[in-house]
């Protein structure tokens, strides 16, 4: 006979009795999360479980995730490359769309050489890895994204992390370490506050310092500075110690990262990036794609334009009440809510108006301070952002 799980003959919980016990304990703090069934492309319209909906829930800043001429470029790749790489990069998945898409986003973003990713999640954890290890220390905005801390763990290096924007507390932590290699890592546009990092202070801490800077700019890539070319672009700020990081899946509207910087630290990235070794190199058509969307990011100043129009009426329709938006001027405005159950029942009582706006909870936000994540997109109208205060209004009267 086979003897049971050892855990159970012992009279412990099971694995599954524990797991079912802190799934109830999410349940209990309002802190289980539920996925939506999307039914329909990404973008402002959107059809979930039947019904459609106003959504302000996507990181599609340009409204180019179901652009004609995009879903045209991937159809032309697919039929030139086929659907799948079918190797890594190293083997013989480096197919020539993603070898020019690298050219080019080089190009675009002013720096020597570029790197494409699958993911921006397995960029950052590639760049941290292979840059740092034991003896180097990584310097880290409290409110990174996660893909950052991950990294930062998974490197071994010493971990430092200093209070949100505070360059003073960074200066400290930088000057009182002897790592041998200093690297800072910070968002540049903060997923959850939509705030933006002072880079230009930043670069010269870093250059006072002797310190590398990673800079993730999922959420400036495409939407700010000239022509979209980013947070750099935007405060016409670089430098040779500027490692940069960008999401294609956000404003570009497709999939996957890239790293650009100095050419020694891009060719240590193909020799060493673990996340960029041992994977399968994404598919060709997404890199067809994404030259088309590369195109428009670069053409269509009217989309930022109409985007930058929407956050100022949001802002000054959006006047404080209970509930105020965080200080941002990027197209993601936090409105804080505090209460995982509030931030949750004003998300429903929303979604019952017909508008999609999702709530963020710890762990993604600090403790207290859920939040309705609004974000806007060129492809929202006035009437959309109009309707959407109106809504807010309602809700926070009658809650
Ligand atoms: C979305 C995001 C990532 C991860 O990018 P993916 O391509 O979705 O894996 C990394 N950093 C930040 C700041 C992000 O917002």
């Amino acid at each position: 006979a086979t003897p049971p799980a050892l855990s159970e003959s012992k009279g412990h919980p099971s694995l599954r009795q524990v797991l079912a016990e802190e799934l109830a304990e999410l349940e209990a703090t309002g802190l289980r999360r539920q996925r939506r069934v999307l039914e329909s492309p990404q973008g402002t319209r959107v059809k979930v479980d039947g019904r459609d909906y106003i959504a302000f829930c996507s990181n599609d800043y340009l409204g180019l995730a179901a652009h004609p001429e995009l879903i045209e470029a991937a159809r032309e790749g697919a039929a030139r490359y086929g659907v799948g790489a079918g190797a890594s990069h190293l083997i013989l998945g480096h197919v020539a769309a993603h070898h020019e898409l690298e050219e080019r986003l080089a190009t675009f973003v002013g720096l020597p050489r570029a790197l494409l990713f699958a993911t921006g999640y397995m960029a950052n954890l590639g760049v941290v890895t292979a840059l740092t290890g034991r003896g180097d220390a990584v310097f880290a905005d409290r409110l990174n994204h996660a893909s950052l801390n991950d990294a930062a763990l998974l490197s071994r290096a010493d971990f430092r992390r200093y209070p949100h924007l505070d360059l003073a507390a960074l200066g400290r932590l930088l000057a009182a370490s002897g790592a041998r290699r200093k690297l800072v890592v910070t968002d540049a546009v903060f997923s959850m506050d939509g705030d933006v990092a002072p880079l230009p202070d930043l670069i010269a801490l870093c250059e006072r310092h002797d310190a590398s800077l990673l800079l993730d700019d999922a959420h400036g890539f495409g939407v700010l500075g000239p022509g979209g070319r980013g947070t750099p672009a935007h405060f016409n700020s670089g430098s040779p110690r500027l490692i940069y990081m960008a999401t294609l899946g956000k404003a570009a509207g497709v999939f996957g990262a890239f790293v650009a910087g100095a050419a020694e630290i891009v060719e240590t990235l193909v020799q060493q990036a673990r996340p960029y070794v041992y994977t399968t190199a994404a598919p060709p058509m997404l890199s067809v794609a994404l030259m088309k969307s590369l195109d428009l990011i670069r053409a269509d100043e009217w989309r930022r334009h109409h985007l930058r129009n929407l956050i100022a009426l949001l802002r000054e329709r959006l006047q404080p009440g209970r509930w105020r938006l965080a200080p941002s001027s990027t197209a993601i405005q936090p409105l804080v809510i505090g209460g995982n159950d509030e931030a949750v029942a004003v998300s429903e009582h929303l979604a019952r108006m017909g508008l999609l706006v999702p709530a963020i909870r710890p762990p993604t936000v600090p403790q207290g301070s859920a939040r309705l994540r609004i974000s806007l997109s060129a492809a929202h109208s006035e009437q959309d952002v109009a309707q959407l205060v109106e809504a807010l209004r309602e809700v926070e009267k009658e809650s």
